[in-house]
């Protein structure tokens, strides 16, 4: 692994990526009210589309090493980076993960959502918390002083606790001026090397977990990430500035 260092942010670039980042919650949150049975992915990429540009703000993830959508819409067995479809449609029973990135002022804002649709399994509905309880467990790591392996002991030790498995070809990341900088923020323990959390660190912060085995593999578009055994995969995100005061969520509606 390699170990570059993480670009530090001012308390005013803090600000910027907060704005940045807002606008991503707000985006998530307006969809999250549209998913329904009969919705296509591509209809959700349109509004977020739609929504950033009345925001002033350029969806990151179009062209980003030549990604076709605005946003990763990932349904059921897809873990992340699925690409928006008009042949896709939602049905009751399914879970959509969806993954929206913004630049705005010259800072990216990232953040990730799985929601049901209509009603899901019980087991389908607790990988959904499940996950989302170990992104919090996770921030709830991001203290000055304590290591990169912190948060990611966190996620692997409620997550696998539950049963449920991390998958560990993808990572969280830092963010800032790029839409991905250094330190990598695996959702498993690492045992070589573990930067310290400094304030002024941004982090992407990812956990993307699985009902059944944690190999995943990519599908020949050459982007949707899916699970080996095809059963279901969860993911949420958020970007969380370290500070002298603890971590500090950008990406929250707040
Ligand atoms: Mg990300």
């Amino acid at each position: 692994m390699t170990s570059k260092a993480a670009v530090l942010k001012s308390e005013a670039e803090i600000e910027i990526m907060a704005e940045a980042n807002r606008i991503v919650a707000q985006t998530l949150a307006m969809l999250r009210e549209r998913i329904k049975p009969g919705v296509t992915t591509a209809q959700l990429d349109a509004w977020a589309e739609e929504y950033a540009r009345e925001c002033e703000a350029v969806p990151a993830f179009k062209g980003y090493r030549g990604f076709p959508g605005n946003l990763c819409v990932s349904v059921n067995e897809q873990v992340v980076h699925g690409i928006p479809s008009r042949k896709v449609v939602l049905h009751s029973g399914d879970i959509v993960s969806i993954d929206f990135g913004v630049k705005w002022r010259g800072f990216f804002g990232d953040a990730a959502i799985t929601v049901p649709v209509g009603t899901v399994s019980p087991q389908v509905a607790e990988l959904i918390k499940v996950t989302r309880e170990s992104l919090d467990r996770a921030i709830d790591q991001m203290k000055v002083g304590n290591r990169i392996n912190d948060i990611s002991r966190a996620v692997q030790d409620h997550v696998e606790g539950q049963g449920f498995a991390v998958v560990r070809q993808f990572v969280g990341h830092g963010i800032g001026r790029q839409l991905h900088e250094p330190p990598e923020i695996p959702n498993y323990v690492r045992s070589n090397g573990s930067p310290r959390l400094v304030a002024g660190m941004v982090l992407a912060i990812e956990p993307m977990v699985n009902l059944g085995t944690s190999a995943v593999k990519v599908l020949s578009d050459g982007w949707t990430v899916i699970t080996a055994d095809r059963k279901y995969s969860a993911h949420f995100e958020h970007s969380v500035a370290v500070t002298e005061n603890g971590p500090r969520i950008l990406s929250t509606l707040g």
